[in-house]
């Protein structure tokens, strides 16, 4: 055994999270895949046929008050708000990433002051973070401001009205300063939302603690609710009597069920919502996220530095000198959970690393990416997927 595979059983032993595997559907694939796609937790598939078999298909319409059904949103988002640093009562869950960062930023920008017409944007964004904020400036009448995160307080001024930032870089994993950069525009008297999909259950966010404004996140990357699981939609407490949606459906109104011709927007976190929730999903979601009853996210996070700190420690040792690049900053507060390597021949190391149980990403045209889920990756995965990239650029080389 080498000295690194003695060292990660050294560290897997003494690992208070190893017990949380046993919560999830694993095999012998070491699965660095999580930020993309979550694993499945051993808790779901029991629901999901709960679900469907008794509530959808015994008790039909009843389900919408005796399942929970109708207050699951606000439920749901309760549930996240631990794991993000809310307080009960701020998030709702419901819609795809993708429309809470429409709903939010236009939000943003009806409640900054007049005279307000510009929208600062991450340049490095998720490409549907970019899209989305370039149309709803237009929609606005607000001009586009792409900037890298760092640059952002540089171009902030009194014509700010909002400032769409990701918390975490998805390609080369840096991490953004959420509570310097939130600060800073505040200080200009702009409104903030921050995309945490890289972010919330892999790391302590401290909305509340950080003044947060609005924030979004997808729940199937690190909270395992599946693919295409409801997003969630954060607003603060003070600002949610100032939040007029762009999309104003009935779900969100004072009274839905009134089914008045005028609109008048219920109060609380009801307000992000829009038409009648994805139940399925959202209440496979639901189970999902009891896999985080006893689990302390500064307990995630410690492990999630240990993972990749090891694992940048092994492909030192194991891969041949100048073959890979690290893209991921070596300083702790600048680094997410996952690890970012630039490779010439990455689409096909990607492939090679696959085949032979090694599941990352690829990101065109030339970045490996491996997620670590402290939830149910280990030290010994970390050992492998590193040594078997080593043999496979090895040979390539
Ligand atoms: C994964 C991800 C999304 C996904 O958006 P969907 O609407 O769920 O497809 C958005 N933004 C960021 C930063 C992401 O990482």
């Amino acid at each position: 055994m080498s000295e690194l595979a003695v060292k990660a059983e050294k560290l897997d032993a003494a690992d208070e999270l190893s017990v949380l595997r046993e919560r999830f559907v694993l095999d012998d694939v070491v699965y660095l895949d999580g930020n993309s796609l979550g694993a499945l937790p051993v808790s779901v598939p029991g629901r999901v046929d709960d679900v469907v078999r008794r509530q959808w298909g015994e008790l039909r319409i009843r389900s919408w008050e005796e399942s929970g059904w109708w207050t699951a949103p606000e439920r749901i988002g309760d549930r996240i708000a631990p794991l993000v640093g809310a307080a009960p009562g701020q998030i709702v869950v419901g819609d795809s990433t993708s429309v809470n960062v429409f709903k939010a930023l236009v939000a943003a920008v009806r409640m900054a002051g007049a005279g307000r017409d510009e929208i600062v944007v991450d340049a490095t964004t998720f490409p549907t973070d970019g899209y989305i904020a370039e149309s709803a400036a237009r929609m606005t009448g607000c001009t586009l401001r792409p900037v890298v995160p760092a640059e952002a307080p540089g171009v902030l001024s009194g014509r700010t009205a909002a400032v769409l930032l990701n918390h975490l870089d998805d390609r080369t994993c840096r991490l953004h300063d959420l509570s310097g950069l939130t600060a800073a525009v505040h200080e200009a008297g702009a409104v903030v939302v921050w995309d945490l999909c890289h972010s919330a259950g892999a790391l302590p966010v401290g909305l509340d603690e950080h003044g947060v404004d609005l924030a979004v996140g997808c729940t199937y990357k690190y909270l395992n609710g599946g693919p295409g699981s409801p997003a969630y939609l954060y607003v603060r407490a003070d600002l949610q009597d100032r939040f007029d949606s762009p999309l104003p459906g009935w779900n969100s109104h004072a009274d839905p069920f009134g089914m008045r011709t005028a609109y008048e927007p219920g109060a609380g976190a009801v307000r992000g919502r829009v038409g009648t929730p994805d139940i399925l999903s959202m209440l496979a979601l639901e189970a999902a996220l009891e896999v985080w009853d006893d689990v302390s996210v500064e307990v995630v996070r410690a492990k999630s530095l240990a993972l990749t700190d090891f694992f940048l420690e092994c492909v030192g040792e194991y891969v041949p000198e100048g073959r890979v690049e690290s893209l991921t900053p070596a300083a702790h507060e600048e680094r997410g959970s996952q690890v970012a390597l630039r490779c010439p021949d990455a689409g096909e190391v990607m492939r090679r690393l696959i085949e032979r149980g090694v599941v990352g990403d690829f990101r065109h045209p030339d970045v490996l990416r491996f997620g670590f889920t402290p939830l149910y990756v280990g030290f010994a995965d970390v050992e492998r997927a590193a040594r078997v990239l080593g043999e496979v650029l090895g040979k390539l080389a």
